[in-house]
């Protein structure tokens, strides 16, 4: 039987990797894969589950997909050109 040090491995690797359960939101950029961490209060806060529901929140995320203003800006600048050369454009490497 392993179960008990298991649990006890992934405590640990929780840990490792960082788990906290502060206000925490993610914006992740589906184009350039960047992840911007917003300190935020949740709408749905485990205190508040914890009451409602009696749910005992280990570990909770918000991640929300888009764009970063980056990504936005370059297809912005891709839309407006339209020249059909590609030699005028950046490269990137
Ligand atoms: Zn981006």
């Amino acid at each position: 039987m392993t179960a008990a040090r298991s649990a006890k491995g992934m405590e640990a690797a929780l840990r490792a990797a960082g788990y906290r359960l502060t206000p925490h939101i993610n914006l992740i950029c589906n184009r350039c894969g960047k992840i911007q961490d917003l300190a935020e209060p949740l709408p749905l806060s485990p205190e508040y589950l914890a009451a409602k529901e009696g749910f005992q929140v280990m570990d909770y995320r918000m991640e929300y997909y888009g764009l970063c203003p980056a990504c936005q800006g370059r297809i912005k600048n891709q839309h407006s050109a339209t020249n059909p050369k590609k030699g005028d454009q950046h490269e990137q490497p």
